[in-house]
């Protein structure tokens, strides 16, 4: 016999963004289940780098980070825990002059949408990070961007919806959706089927199954960053460190441990999976001893990648459906959805329950890829 269960609100994808959507929802006084195949927060949400920033964003996403820079700041208020979070700042190194004209202009051109980022010449670098080796040109530091341990904030998003209310299904794939008319009907295992009248698509790299069966299919394909992690070492490096242009990121976390990023692993036969290659793992260590002498003998004691859904314009989805009522994704964050994550459900909520949203978001409409997709179609018709 089929089980059946009733809600306002059905959140595919128990990740942070789901998570945070599920608890914005439940704040809202909305009955809602999240869903998630496996564990809630143990796909990207739980294995990113833990970069909280906001330099280096593209403007368009830059109010969006800044709701979720001021959610961030209330953590403990919102999940119950300070996940490790501390603002000790995002600083950019730039190893070329060309590279440093690149962070100046990046400084001129978010100061105007309140983006303070302080620029520093090669000296100023020098002095606060002495041991920091080869040439560089100069920085730019935003001393409000943090860091966060992805591990603890994760399924804390998820843990604080079900504390708040949500029915929570972990170990629980969803196999198929399909819009009724008045409403979504979930089968999800167990042969349990849920009905809704919302449904928001948090499903990360698999949205794109989702978005698909309600008719609005999206170029979404899945990349796979590689993280690298050694041994705890003496402290050195209070901020969380990126290079322009060159694609390496590291942190040192309180307890010692360098965490670094840079490369890709790689697709397993089934794509929506990976393994670390160690390829990568030996270029970001290569890389992260051109900067961090101190690392020449160091342990390495784990590396990993994740999976993550990328669009072809390096921004997300978040947006009502053009299709259909009482559908909303969130999805595609591109690498860098763990910072925007809670502001992602905070918007998801306002578009549901206020049919609007404050916080401008016309950049990540999912109609930027489904006119594009209507027309292809359209031309291979008359092809
Ligand atoms: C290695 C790595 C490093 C990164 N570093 C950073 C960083 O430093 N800073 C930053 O801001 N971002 C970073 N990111 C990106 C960030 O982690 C993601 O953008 C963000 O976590 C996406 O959250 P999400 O909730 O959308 O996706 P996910 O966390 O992937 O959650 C989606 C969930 O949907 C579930 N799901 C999928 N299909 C189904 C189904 N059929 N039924 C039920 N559930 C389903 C999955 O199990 C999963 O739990 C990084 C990503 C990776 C992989």
């Amino acid at each position: 016999m089929i089980a059946k269960l009733q809600f306002d609100a059905a959140v595919i994808g128990g990740g942070i963004v789901g998570g945070a959507t599920a608890l914005f929802l439940r704040k809202a006084g909305l009955s809602v289940v999240l869903i998630d195949k496996g564990f809630c927060g143990a796909q990207a949400s739980g294995v990113n780098y833990g970069g909280v920033r906001r330099q280096g964003r593209p403007p368009e996403q830059l109010p969006l980070a800044e709701r979720s820079h001021a959610l961030w700041g209330q953590l403990r208020e919102l999940i119950g825990i300070d996940g490790e979070y501390i603002r000790s700042g995002h600083l950019k190194i730039a190893r070329t002059a060309e590279n440093f004209a690149k962070l100046e202009a990046y400084a001129d051109k978010v100061r105007p949408l309140g983006l303070d980022l302080e620029l520093m010449g090669a000296n100023s670098v020098k002095e606060r990070l002495p041991w920091l080796t080869g040439d560089v040109s100069g920085a730019s530091l935003c001393h409000d961007d943090g860091q966060a341990n992805p591990r603890l904030v994760a399924p804390a998003f998820a843990r604080a919806a079900r504390a708040n209310g949500a029915t929570v299904l972990k170990n629980t794939p969803v196999n198929a959706v399909e819009a009724t008319g008045s409403g979504f009907a979930l089968m999800v295992g167990g042969g349990t089927e849920i009905r809704s009248r919302l449904l928001f698509n948090c499903a990360g790299a698999w949205a794109n199954k989702f978005a698909e069966a309600l008719g609005e299919p999206i170029p979404l394909t899945r990349i796979y960053p590689s993280m690298v992690v050694t041994e705890p070492l003496p402290f050195r490096l209070p901020f969380s460190l990126g290079e322009e242009g060159g694609g390496f990121y590291g942190r040192q976390v309180a307890r010692g441990n360098y965490i670094m990023g840079g490369g890709r692993g790689q697709a397993l036969e089934n794509p929506d999976f990976s393994r670390p290659s160690v390829m990568a793992a030996s270029s970001v260590m290569q890389r992260a001893i051109d900067l961090f002498p101190h690392l020449q003998h160091a342990q390495v004691i784990r590396f990993w990648s994740g999976t993550e859904g990328e669009m072809p314009d390096g921004n997300p989805v978040i947006s009502a459906s053009t299709r259909i009522e009482g559908l909303f994704h969130g999805f595609g964050f591109c690498g860098a959805g763990f910072q925007t994550g809670p502001a992602v459900g905070a918007v998801l909520c306002d578009l549901a329950v206020n049919g609007a949203t404050t916080t401008p978001i016309s950049a990540f409409s999912i109609g930027r890829f489904t006119a594009n997709h209507l027309n292809h179609e359209a031309k291979k018709g008359t092809a």
